[in-house]
């Protein structure tokens, strides 16, 4: 894949791009609505936002903010900086979401090089595409509850957007009213944590946070406290938000479950106005939709206790530098496909690609034991004249911030992907794991980047309070197919790609009918998405969907009840 161009930092003001956040009046499809009245419902917490590259385009239609050349230097030195991104509220980490494909409405700079003024200079006009309408700083319960309220009343539309990574689109939605979580920063320590309501239950360590939290805070939390916080990969990513109630996982989850898993309490205000406390002991449903049944659907969560881990040291193995011929990626894949078994069952996790793998091991092991379960990889290596680096780590974030933040933390531009969950039943015998690699390079090939995941929860003791699709329960990798976009990709191409890649999927689907995949990662037109995402979960999700969201105030693309395709909300979907 390739990256952005490094662009020189300037040092603009903060202050000149918050200075584009203007009131003004809106545009005319929406200029009936009498948004004031919210606004003083929620204390002046609404707000419109100029598009995150409004300042270097001269000409503008139906935005907010102006063309502002230092402004401009400041966005284009920032535009692929994911946790920059996070703070400004109409920033979508996939850029498309930010542009309405349909009609090619846009805003956008050219991602590999933002300096290209052919995406900015006139006669390209900057235009607000599916960033939402307005935005409300979310403060309070009761912003969320007026919020509920003006969307019954009025019929606008309302999205949830937390950090924007969404993969489609469901924190974006033109003409909508955009609930931004992203300020509510608040984490907290809790040595001894006993669900509310709860008896009879011994204390646990865990983590009381907020929506705003991201990855990089949540990591350097753990580390002052002297525990493990499991998460993702990208620095940017909300700790809690979509990661956790669409599943969640990441380099520990073999041996440490999905983010969704580790969650043991919400605070949500859900759409029929009540503010709740969801855990193993009270309003048991609406936990099990929390836990895996999507974001933007059950409610606003306002605040999530997640399971803290004792502060372990863990055996890191690292390979870097393969070649990316096809010969090479087939061995080296093969050495995965061969080996995934015996080390998903030894505690290992972790990421790999063509051209690079980094897996861990948080179990009690030596050493020596490490290096043997992985002798496999390193003569592999060997034969390539490469080494297998195994070192040991302090803790899981010291790993991360060493390794895998420097190899994650570009976010902020265009991409598609699809995704598959291979069950462990296809690594069993010789004939069905070369099976399994002839399908994983038919997959890939002809694609930008194919990512191998070995962040299943396979050696997890799952309880039964999640309602992800338990085809991640036996699966050893989640296998995700991905190509970049241009800023000016048309919608007809990007269907193209989206369909390239869901047609390149099926070499997996075909050999893996009975899996399914993750929710927050998968194909835009992922095929029987409810089974795909949920098995035999979904019809239990669509029943609690009824029970707290009665009138249908929540919707997204592809989520537990949603209104279909062919719904105003996703005009602008490709
Ligand atoms: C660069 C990148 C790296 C990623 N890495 C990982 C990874 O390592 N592991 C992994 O599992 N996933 C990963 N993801 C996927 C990510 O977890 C999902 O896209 C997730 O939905 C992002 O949630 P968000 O709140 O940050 O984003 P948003 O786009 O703001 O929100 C995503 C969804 O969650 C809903 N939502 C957000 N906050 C709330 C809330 N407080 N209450 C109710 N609904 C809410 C939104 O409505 C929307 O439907 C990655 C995505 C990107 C773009």
């Amino acid at each position: 894949m390739q990256l952005p161009l490094h662009i020189a930092s300037i040092t603009n003001t903060w202050s000149q791009l918050m200075a584009l956040m203007l009131d003004v009046n809106v545009t005319s499809s929406l200029a009936t609505i009498n948004w004031d009245n919210l606004n003083s419902s929620v204390n002046g917490k609404l707000f419109q936002y100029a598009p995150f590259a409004r300042a270097c385009f001269k000409d503008a239609e139906g935005v907010v903010g102006a063309y502002d050349a230092n402004a401009c230097a400041f966005a284009q030195a920032h535009y692929s900086d994911g946790q920059y991104r996070d703070t400004i509220p109409s920033s979508y980490q996939g850029l498309q979401w930010e542009t309405c494909s349909s009609t090619g409405e846009s805003c956008l700079l050219d991602w590999m090089n933002p300096l290209n003024e052919a995406a900015f200079a006139y006669p390209k006009a900057c235009q607000q595409g599916s960033i939402p309408a307005y935005f409300l700083e979310v403060q309070s319960a009761s912003d969320v509850q007026d919020a509920f309220k003006f969307s019954v009343e009025t019929g606008v539309d309302l999205v949830v957007k937390n950090t924007g990574h969404e993969f489609q689109g469901r924190s974006a939605r033109p003409g909508s009213l955009a609930l931004w979580t992203k300020n509510l920063q608040k984490i907290a320590y809790e040595p001894a944590w006993i669900p509310t309501g709860c008896e009879d239950i011994a204390p646990r360590t865990a983590v009381r946070l907020e929506p705003g939290i991201t990855f990089n805070d949540l990591y350097a939390f753990g580390e002052a406290n002297n525990v493990t916080l499991p998460g993702g990969s990208t620095p940017s990513v909300s700790a809690t938000g979509g990661y956790v109630l669409g599943g969640g996982h990441g380099g520990l989850s073999n041996t440490a479950g999905l983010g969704a898993d580790r969650a043991l309490e919400f605070t949500v205000v859900v759409p029929t106005g009540d503010v709740l406390i969801a855990n193993a002991c009270q309003n048991q449903d609406l936990f099990f939709a929390l836990r895996g049944g999507g974001g933007g659907t059950f409610g606003v969560v306002m605040e999530t206790v997640t399971l803290a881990l004792p502060r372990t040291p863990i055996q890191v193995v690292t390979l870097d530098g393969l070649s990316t011929d096809v010969n090479t990626t087939r061995a080296f894949w093969k050495v995965l496909v061969d080996n995934s078994l015996v080390w998903a069952n030894a505690g290992w996790g972790g990421y790999a690609a063509a051209t690079s793998l980094q897996y861990i091991n948080p179990l009690p092991i030596s050493e020596e034991d490490a290096q043997t379960s992985m002798q496999p990889l390193t003569d592999f290596a060997a034969q390539l004249g490469l080494t297998v680096i195994h070192e040991q780590y302090e803790s899981f974030a010291v790993f991360y911030q060493q390794i895998l933040e420097p190899l994650y933390a570009i976010s902020g531009f265009p991409l598609s992907t699809s995704s598959r969950l291979l069950p462990a039943q296809n690594f069993e015998t010789p004939e069905s794991r070369e099976e399994l690699l002839d399908a994983l390079l038919n997959a890939s090939a002809n694609h930008s980047l194919t990512y191998v995941f070995a962040t299943t929860p396979y050696a997890y003791k799952a309880d039964n309070l999640t309602s992800v699709t338990p085809a991640w329960r036996d699966s050893l990798l989640l296998i995700e197919v991905l190509d970049t976009l241009e800023y000016n990709t048309t919608a007809s191409e990007q269907r193209e790609v989206i369909e390239g890649l869901s047609k390149s999927m099926d070499f997996l689907r075909n050999i893996t009918p009975t899996s399914g995949t993750y929710f927050s990662e998968s194909d835009l037109y992922e095929p029987d998405h409810e089974k795909s995402f949920w098995g035999a979960n979904y019809e239990k999700l669509a029943e609690i969907k009824l029970k707290y969201d009665p009138l249908h105030v929540l919707d997204c693309w592809h989520c537990v009840g949603w209104k279909g395709r062919s719904d105003q909300a996703y005009s602008c979907y490709p």
